[in-house]
């Protein structure tokens, strides 16, 4: 039986970097730079003013000075300040020759058509922005590993880069198994377990930025187990839940060891999650298929999903950042634990003016799946852990679907 961050480890050993793609500005929000983009210019330009006022030279403050030019964003200025002179500047303009400071219109007292007094004193760069203070030409503005936010793309835009290398994403199989699932599309059969795993996982999936292969539900009989499972085989990762157990009709195992998989580990020293599988096909030289054997409790799926799948999922893109972002809170009631294995239990958070409340939602069961749909996060409890007090210190992962770092939150 594996430690969660041993398991963890083993995972991520097998979930590198796929090879890149190019992909246009337009499709690249949340991929991963697969190379280093440069400036390919200074910017600003020129030292250009900050505000709209006067570009002076300090040397000339406190004093009435002459307006010699009025200068737009966008305009060249032509006049090159003299002693007792200054040009009205407005914010972006560049400055004229022999300027050195801008005073804000607020901070100057227009005494006739051409003539502004200042009663302050200034010193040279103030209210400028100076050339090349954004970029300058041949620096790395982002770094390759870099997700591709709305800011990246605005620097990408900046750099007039329309295209440009990208991780790819791996292909992802779902598959659901067990002869007492019933499909979203079937008809309510009293007798049987509506299947959500199967879309649980499908919207992880999609919060990871990537569409999945549904490959529907498998009866719990090893030939259609096979056929099932060898469709999957050909995407990056497949996700099977269901059938991992040791049960008599549990073949998931037997089955993906037939089929050449070399099973990695098979149990997890987490609750929820214990019966997790992780198996890896090799296909080819440099391609492989990462297998996860998902425990069937909805619940368990998805959170075993959150701990392996989707750190996996964000290394293979090549994304530094693969684990969920935790948060310290204080816990809202107290709470009781069998020690032995590490815990997640599902919480919302409030906070107040000490910072984060975590409260258990509901019944921690591993088949009550609205314990996860209520859920802001996974308070992680480490495996000595015998229970905690109301207002314990404790570590939450958010489940928010864009918050993440690069350090677990594990405490074992
Ligand atoms: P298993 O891991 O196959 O032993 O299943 C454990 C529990 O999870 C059983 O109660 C199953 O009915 C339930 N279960 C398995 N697969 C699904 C699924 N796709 N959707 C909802 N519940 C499931
Ligand atoms: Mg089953």
């Amino acid at each position: 039986m594996k430690k969660v961050s041993e398991a963890l480890g083993i995972v991520l050993e097998f979930s590198g970097k796929l090879g890149s793609e190019t992909v246009s500005m337009d499709a690249a929000l949340g991929r991963v730079l697969a190379e280093d983009i440069r400036a390919n210019r200074d910017l600003p330009p020129f030292d250009v003013s900050a505000m709209d006022g006067f570009a002076v030279r300090s040397a000339d403050l406190p004093g009435t000075l002459l307006i010699v030019e009025d200068i737009k964003a966008g305009d060249i200025p032509k006049i090159a300040l003299e002693a007792g002179q200054c040009s009205r500047i407005m914010t972006g303009a560049a400055l004229p020759k022999g300027a050195d400071a801008v005073i804000r219109v607020e901070d100057a007292k227009q005494i006739s058509a051409d003539t502004v007094q200042m009663d302050i004193k200034t010193r040279p760069g103030h209210d400028v922005r100076l050339r090349g203070e954004s970029m300058k030409t041949g620096d790395t503005v982002l770094n390759t590993g870099t997700e591709i936010t709305p800011g990246a793309i605005g620097i990408l835009a900046t750099v007039k880069a329309k295209s440009f290398r990208v991780f790819r994403r791996p292909t992802v199989a779902i598959l659901s198994t067990g002869n007492e699932l019933e499909s979203i599309d079937d008809p309510v059969d009293p007798c049987k377990i509506p299947d959500s795993n199967s879309h649980a996982l499908m919207a992880q999936v999609q919060a990871l930025g990537m569409t999945p292969r549904m490959l529907g539900i498998a009866r719990d009989d090893p030939i259609e187990l096979e056929r099932h499972l060898r469709l999957g085989l050909e995407s990056d990762v497949l996700l099977v839940s269901g059938g991992t157990s040791v049960g008599l009709h549990d073949y998931v195992r037997p089955t993906m060891e037939k089929l050449g998989i070399d099973m990695k580990f098979w149990r997890v020293s987490m609750k929820p999650g214990h019966p997790l599988a992780f198996g890896v096909l090799e296909r080819s030289e440099g391609s492989r298929t990462l297998v996860f054997g998902l425990p069937g409790n909805p619940v368990s799926s998805m959170v075993c999903f959150e701990q392996f799948v989707a750190p996996s999922m964000r290394s293979m893109t090549g994304n530094t950042r693969p684990y969920h972002r935790t948060v310290t809170a204080r816990l809202g009631q107290p709470i009781a634990m069998k020690p032995g294995r590490t815990e997640f239990v599902r919480v919302t958070l409030a906070s107040d003016e000490q910072g984060y409340l975590a409260v258990p939602t509901g019944t921690q069961s591993s088949g009550v799946l609205l314990s996860m749909a209520r859920a802001d996060g996974l308070m992680v409890l480490p495996a000595e852990c015998s229970g905690l007090p109301a207002g314990a210190r404790v570590t939450v992962q958010l489940l928010d679907g864009t918050a993440f770092q690069d350090a677990t939150g594990y405490i074992e």
